[in-house]
């Protein structure tokens, strides 16, 4: 029995009930939008996205939805409406993505995974997992990066999945 790792997979089953422990720093993610696909990404200039709406107002929908859906990961305030922005349908649209996550798929990120006992640095790139945490230096797998991939599901194309972390059971 491995029992180092029945603990991570206990721990990180119970992150994925704690997303707030979990910061982004930087992202980028294609969005399948209802006519095109857009490149969305967060960074240290905020919000950025390539369709025409963003570049005339600064906000969209899929930035709106992404806000929705990460909201306990992104400890910034939503951006605000703009002038001329149509509010109604750009809201009516942003809740529906929400709803339907398989239109995102993340292509890099970098967070921040507040621990219990310390901070740890992770992320995703080329299809592949990264932290700094000593267990994965070890197994290239950890607590913080199940919790993610758990948090994350259908939203990332992983070149080798991880021990899965059993489904949190619904009342
Ligand atoms: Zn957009
Ligand atoms: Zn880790």
């Amino acid at each position: 029995m491995d029992y180092g790792m029945i603990g991570k997979i206990e721990k990180a089953r119970r992150y994925t009930e704690e997303p707030e422990r979990i910061t982004f720093k930087s992202f980028k993610a294609h969005f399948r939008g209802s006519n095109s696909d857009y490149d969305i990404t967060l960074g240290a200039n905020g919000w950025s996205c390539t369709c025409p709406g963003f570049h005339s107002q600064n906000i969209c929908p899929h930035v709106m939805a992404m806000e929705k859906l990460f909201r306990p990961m992104l400890k910034r305030e939503p951006l605000p409406y703009a002038h001329g922005q149509n509010v109604v349908s750009d809201v009516e649209k942003a809740n529906r993505y929400t709803n339907e996550k398989d239109r995102i798929q993340f292509e890099t990120f970098e967070a921040v995974f507040h621990g219990e006992n310390s901070e740890h640095h992770f992320g995703f790139t080329d299809h592949k997992w990264q932290c700094d945490c000593d267990f994965f230096k070890s197994r290239d797998v950890c607590s913080h990066t199940m919790a993610m991939e758990r948090l994350l599901t259908g939203m990332l194309d992983i070149a080798t999945p991880q021990v899965a972390v059993p489904e949190v059971n619904q009342p």
